[in-house]
């Protein structure tokens, strides 16, 4: 049995979405800016498409503007908001749980002269809101929380942060794992991605509320209303849209979702002992992260991948596949705790039947690697 629950990773694209996709390179191929009737298909499918993620979001579908994916997204965020606001003030929050595609644009803001706080977080990886608000003073002009940690799937207490923000600040959350799972708070700046939502990869989009004006991120043509120049990718914009029509129309995917991911929490702590639960009840439905306390993430991952099984063993959203998880050290976990976990991230497709699967390939697995180890 094939059994993917990496959907984190990334997920299969719907075939709706490889249809429409098709049409766009095959017959409607034209640039949205020529004049003539090809052209103003292309214009009309990304407009449509625009409205779908606009509809899926919960927001004016006037206020997205598409990008190259989440990292894109995130990056546009940052540097628009604070190329725009740097005479106000020098003070950006963040917190330590973030996605590289926003960690490493913080760096880069230090290497400027920027100071940047980092959030510390709780065992279940959540901000403290206490910590939050004894950061917070007039010249903060930049906060990014995310609204799902990728890892984790804890849900950050976005909408309480968004109200005590101070006046010059623009709040931008990473959405990327939130987007079709819950919905999204509305703050200032919302980055999401195609590929986690049986989407295309390399598509994403930024959603910029109205008050909030920040600087152009790529120059040139004047594409996305001057925000962001290049010629749009029309069949991965059009695949994006088709693929936020899909989730905006299905409720009962998220209860999959939740059904599957409890099933296989129940199913494994019954049968596999010395474990942790890692995400806590306050998380998206998509993502379950659990310790096998005396194994190796790595090996176990590799060996329940004979049996075409696939999980992974933290993050696969950055080449650098290998180190320790910068999550998992900042919830305090230990060394034991750390290499034994693995993340299960599902999407509606999953099903219980897989995780009767998964539950008995995963206890043979585990028991035997404790075996081993302690013949050693
Ligand atoms: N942010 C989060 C939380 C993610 O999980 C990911 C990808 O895994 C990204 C950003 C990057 O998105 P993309 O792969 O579309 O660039």
């Amino acid at each position: 049995m094939f059994v993917y629950l990496d959907n984190s990773a990334t997920t299969k694209q719907y075939e709706n979405v490889t249809e429409k996709m098709i049409q766009y390179m095959r017959e409607d191929f034209g640039n949205p800016s020529s004049m003539y009737r090809l052209g103003i298909t292309a214009e009309k499918a990304v407009k449509e498409a625009r409205r779908h993620v606009g509809v899926a979001l919960g927001v004016p579908e006037n206020n997205i503007y598409f990008t190259s994916g989440g990292t894109e997204a995130d990056n546009f965020a940052i540097f628009g908001s604070i190329l725009k606001n740097k005479r106000l003030g020098n003070k950006i929050i963040t917190s330590k749980i973030e996605h590289p595609a926003v960690l490493e644009p913080m760096k880069r803001l230090e290497e400027m002269g920027f100071e940047v706080i980092y959030l510390p977080v709780d065992k279940n990886c959540r901000v403290d809101i206490e910590t939050y608000k004894n950061a917070l003073s007039d010249n903060v002009i930049f906060i990014s929380i995310m609204t799902a940690n990728n890892e984790i799937g804890t849900l950050q207490p976005i909408e309480e942060m968004y109200k005590l923000k101070p006046k010059n600040a623009f709040f931008h959350t990473d959405a990327v794992q939130a987007f079709g799972k819950v919905n999204v708070p509305r703050v200032d700046l919302i980055s999401i991605s195609g590929h986690k939502i049986h989407g295309p990869k390399g598509i994403g989009a930024l959603f910029v509320s109205d008050g909030t004006k920040i600087k152009p991120h790529m120059l040139g043509g004047g594409q996305e209303r001057n925000m962001r120049s290049g010629t749009e990718n029309v069949p991965a914009i059009v695949g994006f849209g088709e693929a936020a029509k899909t989730i905006a129309s299905g409720d009962e995917n998220i209860s999959n979702m939740k059904k599957v991911k409890e099933y296989l929490q129940e199913g494994i702590l019954a049968e596999i002992d010395d474990i942790k639960i890692n995400t806590p009840k306050d998380s998206v439905s998509s993502i379950l992260s659990i310790s096998f306390l005396g194994t190796k993430s790595e090996v176990i991952l590799h060996k329940l991948e004979e049996d075409d099984i696939f999980v992974s063993a933290g993050s696969a959203c950055s080449s650098n596949k290998k180190g320790r998880s910068h999550v998992l050290s900042a919830m305090n976990m230990t060394d034991e705790e750390i290499e034994g976990t693995l993340r299960f991230s599902f999407s509606s497709q999953n099903t219980t039947d897989e995780m009767d699967y998964v539950i008995e390939r995963l206890k043979k697995a585990v028991t035997d690697f404790r075996k081993l180890m302690h013949r050693r």
